[in-house]
């Protein structure tokens, strides 16, 4: 069973297989909050989670993940090369302009979401002590056995994460579902001053296209249960 968390600008993902729980991503930090209702509503408690995996090191997906890890010993995993940030919680450098994502502010979506994130701690990138750092085609051993696929291109240990058991593809920020600046919805790529590369993040939506899932989950955005194959067209039509 999966639950969608979080709120209309920032989603996260829980896991329920078998009385035992993973989340996929940690929102952002001020949704701590969040998560023993939803437990509650799966008929689980805090004790049932197992794993934090995250499609990448952004502050609005490691979210409330570090506290959780001090507070419950969780474990928390990451593609080896977002694990450096991680762990230091270093912003990423962007291509373009560091002030790029200041045209958010242009969009009255922007604002609303850039607030938003601000007033749920993204300002300050969030730190886990200790994850364990996984490499492309691992499969977790992780409630939901998460395969991870390396998408470089948002970050460069973006990976997507796919749980063939729920027919579930977790896509992270390597395809939105909505555009984070303008809120104008469908699947696309991250603009550019979000992405360490976005030529990058095309390239790695041939990793997506023909993975055998019902529902793709997006870090921001509706879940779309067109297929990861219909998601990518539209994301390229979109370029
Ligand atoms: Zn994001």
């Amino acid at each position: 069973m999966i639950q969608t968390l979080g709120t209309e600008f920032v989603h996260f993902y829980l896991l329920e297989e078998d009385g035992e729980v993973t989340l996929i991503d940690a929102g952002l930090s001020g949704y701590r909050d969040q998560l023993e209702p939803a437990l509650a509503s799966a008929g689980r408690s805090i004790e049932d989670v197992k794993a934090v995996v995250l499609t990448h090191a952004d502050p609005d997906h490691v979210g409330f993940a570090g506290v959780l890890q001090a507070s419950h010993g969780i474990r928390v995993y990451v593609h080896r090369s977002d694990s450096d940030r991680t762990r230091e919680g270093k912003t990423k450098k962007t291509e373009g302009s560091p002030l790029g994502m200041l045209s958010m502010l242009s969009y009255a979506h922007g604002r609303r979401a850039l607030r938003h994130m601000i007033a749920n701690g993204a300002a300050k990138q969030s730190k886990v002590a200790e994850v364990i750092p996984f490499d492309d085609s691992d499969q977790l051993d992780v409630p939901g056995r998460l395969r991870a696929i390396h998408t470089p291109g948002h970050t460069d240990g973006h990976c997507v994460l796919y749980a063939p058991s729920q027919n579930a593809l977790f896509v992270g920020d390597a395809l939105n579902n909505v555009h984070i600046f303008t809120g104008k919805p469908g699947p696309q790529v991250a603009p550019a001053a979000a992405n360490t590369s976005t030529d990058q993040a095309f390239e790695s939506l041939a990793r997506i296209e023909d993975l055998d899932a019902s529902t793709v989950y997006f870090g921001h955005g509706h879940p779309s249960t067109a297929g990861p194959r219909a998601v990518v067209a539209a994301a390229r039509a979109q370029r």
